[in-house]
């Protein structure tokens, strides 16, 4: 059974009065779902010494565990002010700090050596899914970012188009079942089935109160990981119920 996970990313979004939204949240967060927010870094330590069960991740890390690295955080950092989980591969990341593959599997090595669970992104552009290239761009970013040794417990992996992110666009639900159900299977051959059936599957990309029942219900989706909608509790605790 894998258990649901309902992911907020905060992005460059939340100064300190924001901590009041993760409180209202708290409450949502029992039972069978699970509830992760990635607030800024400047609000990590808060957000993590906040009573009840949020859990509380990174918006990335460095593949380094220390050293001169002006601007950057490691894995250790991250766990040190109370995270469990570092997004890894955001397509933010990938655009505007032009990382790749080969940088985010170092990553996703560095959080798992500091005990983090590492939400992987993958997701295609919408001139890749016009070019029926979304399958190919998807499994080549699954080997290329996951290193070896992934477990349901470390991993989570994170579908987000790009074109869906923050644009109001979501793919159909078919469309969403397609890429998830790929996920799966590669995972499954890849770390073996067991392992590949227990790994948690997030669609991302422009999921509101309106529309996370429909996109919930769909084969293979555990979660997912929400930008805009999580900065308020009013729209988050919605999402979180649909997941429920
Ligand atoms: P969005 O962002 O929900 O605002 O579209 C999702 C994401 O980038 O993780």
């Amino acid at each position: 059974m894998r258990r649901k996970l309902a992911a907020g990313n905060w992005k460059m979004n939340g100064l300190a009065a924001a901590l009041e939204q993760i409180e209202a949240m708290a409450p949502a967060a029992s039972g069978d779902t699970e509830v992760l927010i990635c607030p800024p870094a400047t609000l990590l330590a808060q957000a993590a010494a906040l009573k009840g069960d949020i859990a509380i991740g990174g918006q990335d890390c460095h593949a380094n565990a220390s050293g001169a690295h002006t601007g950057d955080i490691s894995a250790p950092m991250l766990k040190d002010a109370g995270a469990s989980y570092v997004i890894l591969g955001h397509s933010e990341r990938r655009t505007d700090h032009d990382e790749h593959d080969d940088e985010i599997r170092a990553k996703t090595r560095a959080a798992w050596d500091a005990g983090l669970t590492a939400v992987v992104c993958v997701g295609e552009s919408l001139a890749e899914r016009e070019a029926s290239n979304t399958l190919d761009i998807i499994g080549g970013q699954l080997a290329g970012s996951i290193p070896d040794g992934a477990t349901g417990h470390n991993l989570v992996v994170a579908y987000e188009p790009i074109w869906a992110i923050g644009t109001g666009k979501v793919p159909t639900t078919d469309q969403i079942g397609e890429v998830h159900d790929f996920m799966r299977a590669r995972l499954e051959k890849r770390f073996g089935e067991g392992v590949g059936r227990s790994v948690r599957l997030l669609y991302g990309g422009s999921v509101k109160p309106g529309n996370a029942a429909e996109i919930f219900a769909v084969s293979n989706v555990d979660g997912a990981l929400v930008g805009g909608a999580s900065l308020k509790a009013a729209d988050f605790v919605p999402i979180i119920e649909a997941l429920s």
